[in-house]
């Protein structure tokens, strides 16, 4: 036992340049001022850069390291990496090891065939990688090829960005501005930052790589097109938390060992709704290296998997039926000198600081819930979202009992009384306080209060978190502004900011839900309250350059319009471009696979009848089987043909235009063919049928 904590101890963060490395390798005025760097935004002296790449190589080096690269991630939601060697070549024939400063702070891969909506024509090729300083250099192992891996923010050659990170650091920037303004407004004189926090929750599932390789749908598009439901789903709630399977507790440990050599802090697993899907948590950390993590996550996963001969599919949806996947965002902002801004605390100065937050956060996500609902639009998604069993597509926010009670009270103007007894005072000049773990759960909203922090669940398990996070700073960032602002001029702050709060509280008072988000009581009473509800990925997309949304991200300097129109068009085409592939697939294991072995399948039978005629035996069972699989074969073999044409329509358009065409006529098609398909699986002959079954994807390990 006492071996194992050593072990986990030693092993924890060995393949990270950390703190602690740095402090022991760099020389004290190299570290102090990288540390400056890090923790006060300070710019980096070009002239330490080589002191700190020279120490990151020979630390790579003696972990067995050969190359570096700038680890970055573009558009495409996934993280890119172009690996360089140390070597330099000497004349002697031999070679050097080395590794800039120049090499470390800067990097110019060719960036022409990522996603940029635009903001780079093809030929200008070139695009610049910049270290990111305040997520730590770490190692990683592919197999024998081990490579120091520098986290990296990605722009074009004019500067704009082309990547996830940009934003999210420039969102926590905003972020940081506007809530120290508001806590020194408030009487704060010990904090000189405030940090934007992150624990994200992903879920997975993990099929036997002997089904996945049979499964072309799931090779090419992350989910089953095609399948017929499992006689048994998740019906019994007996995977819920149940005991790990042995196979697949094997795979935990081994994906918590490699998560905890790359300092990721994995924390929390368990089984979750659906037969074979799983969850991992970390201990929340920054934003910024939450995400880092959060992408090394979900590559070690399917890493690990493999090694077990699992598949671990990422996608939203990949089996129709049963849950699918979501990342939980859990999101706060703590201090420098560690007060977490959500927490409701015990002395009633922090519960004023608390309840300016909590405010804010409220109108944020009133104000721009349409963004929200944006940030969170990709095709898989769009299975889940207000598909009764992911949160739906209206966005609210759960506060719980007791903070809705404050809520009302501020809102109607008579905050003095208390819910509970002696427990919540609230007073024109007492603000509350709240007993800690005071709020119940709900696990069908889209925004929950969670004790002292938020949990935002639209977003899909595929999804980086840059995306919805850097909108939630960026919101929140902006209602703090305006609080500011009001604050600024005020003669008795404490009074103001009450009055500001019971503002708020009866302004955006529509936007807490408490109750049950699945029902469509809660969509009707969500439209009488005038909240948007946009199930479609096109639509959300739609409303992303709505001129407040541009205007938020200009005035906080986390993107320009010219940024935001790029970003909206990547996302358009990302949905056109997915369904598109789903449909090619489709036709393809349609027309090859599936419509052959129903033929086959008649042709038997039609032999059958024949044969039993022949013997002078009544084949009319038979013949009502064939005439019903005759029938699925022609409405298979008209769907196909319908797909094709809604394919074909789809790819004359461009943009907006293409992706609904995708949405209303290609979306339709497919669902004709997959109903026909998946009745045919209910009557062909196990033996004949092409694909793995649901029930043997779910429930065979
Ligand atoms: P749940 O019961 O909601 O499934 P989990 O334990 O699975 O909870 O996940 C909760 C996540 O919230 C963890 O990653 C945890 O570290 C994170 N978290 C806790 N406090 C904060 C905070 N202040 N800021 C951000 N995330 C937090
Ligand atoms: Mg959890």
């Amino acid at each position: 036992m006492e071996k194992d904590c050593d072990f986990i101890t030693s092993i924890f963060g060995s393949n990270v340049f950390n703190d602690s490395v740095m402090r022991e390798r760099l020389p004290k005025d190299v570290y102090k001022a990288l540390r400056e760097t890090i923790d006060d935004n300070k710019p980096l002296n070009p002239a330490i850069a080589d002191v700190i790449a020279n120490a990151m190589k020979d630390w790579a080096i003696e972990k067995g390291a050969t190359h570096f690269c700038h680890w970055f991630q573009p558009m495409t939601g996934l993280t890119a990496e172009k690996h360089d060697s140390f070597i330099s070549p000497t004349a002697d024939g031999k070679t050097m090891m080395v590794f800039s400063g120049k090499e470390l702070c800067q990097g110019e891969p060719d960036a022409s065939s990522f996603p940029s909506g635009g903001l780079r024509a093809t030929f200008e090729a070139r695009g610049y990688t910049a270290w990111d300083c305040t997520s730590p250099v770490f190692i990683k192992e592919d197999g024998d090829n081990i490579i120091l891996n520098i986290p990296s923010a990605f722009c074009s050659y004019t500067g704009l960005a082309l990547d996830k990170k940009t934003p999210l650091l420039r969102s926590m920037d905003a972020l940081n501005k506007q809530a120290i303004s508001v806590l020194k407004l408030l009487g704060n004189t010990t904090s000189k930052k405030v940090i934007a926090t992150l624990g994200p929750e992903q879920e997975y599932f993990l099929i036997d790589r002997s089904f996945y390789q049979r499964r072309l749908d799931l090779i090419l598009t992350g989910r089953t097109i095609f399948g017929a439901p499992s006689p048994r789903g998740q019906e019994m709630g007996d995977h819920y938390f149940g005991t790990l399977h042995e196979r697949v507790a094997s795979f935990m440990n081994e994906v918590n060992h490699e998560l905890w050599k790359l300092g990721v802090s994995a924390k929390t697993q368990h089984n979750e709704v659906a037969p074979s899907q799983y969850e991992i948590a970390p201990v929340f950390a920054t934003f910024n290296v939450a995400t880092d993590h959060n992408q090394l996550t979900m590559e070690t996963l399917q890493k690990v998997a493999n090694r077990h001969d699992f598949v671990c599919l990422l996608h939203e949806k990949p089996f129709a039926g049963v849950n699918g996947s979501g990342k939980h965002n859990n999101w706060s902002m703590v201090t420098d000198d560690g007060v977490n801004l959500l927490d409701p605390g015990e002395t009633p100065h922090d519960n004023m600081v608390f309840l300016v937050m909590l405010c804010a956060v409220v109108k944020a996500v009133d104000k721009y819930a349409k963004l929200l609902r944006a940030s969170v639009a990709n095709a898989g998604n769009e299975h889940r979202l207000g598909a009764n069993e992911a949160p739906p597509a209206i966005v609210s926010i759960f506060l719980g009992e007791q903070l809705t009670g404050i809520f009302e009270q501020l809102a109607n103007g008579t905050a003095t009384s208390s819910k509970i007894s002696g427990e919540l005072k609230l007073g024109v000049s007492t603000l509350p306080r709240l007993p800690k773990d005071s709020t119940d759960r709900n696990r069908t909203s889209p925004f929950a209060f969670t004790g002292n922090k938020f949990e935002f669940r639209m977003v899909g398990s595929t999804q980086s978190t840059a995306g919805p996070t850097f909108v939630i700073n960026t919101i929140v960032a902006e209602t703090l502004s305006e609080i500011a602002a009001e604050l600024e001029k005020s003669q008795d702050v404490k009074n103001d900011a009450q009055k500001i709060c019971r503002r708020i509280a009866a302004e955006h008072k529509r936007i807490i839900f408490n109750g049950d988000n699945y029902t469509e009581q809660w969509s009707q009473e969500a439209k009488k309250r005038g909240l948007p509800n946009m199930p479609s990925t096109v639509e959300a997309l739609g409303s992303i350059m709505d001129e407040e949304n541009v205007k938020v991200f200009e005035k906080h300097k986390v993107l320009s319009r010219q940024e935001l129109a790029a970003r909206t068009e990547i996302l358009v085409e990302a949905y056109s471009m997915r369904i598109n592939i789903e449909a090619l697939t489709m036709l393809n294991m349609a027309s090859r696979q599936i419509l052959p072995a129903a033929v086959n399948y008649s042709a038997g039978l039609a032999e059958s009848v024949n044969a039993i005629r022949t013997a002078g035996a009544d084949p009319s069972v038979q013949k009502e089987m064939l005439e019903e699989v005759c029938d699925l074969i022609a409405s298979l073999k008209s769907g196909i043909k319908n797909l094709q044409i809604s394919v074909e329509k789809a790819s004359k358009a461009n943009g907006f235009e293409q992706a609904k065409i995708y949405r209303d006529s290609v979306k339709e098609a497919m669902a004709d063919v997959r109903s026909a398909a998946d009745q045919l699986e209910m009557i062909v002959d196990a033996d004949l049928w092409p694909l793995p079954s649901y029930a043997e994807m779910l429930f065979i390990k």
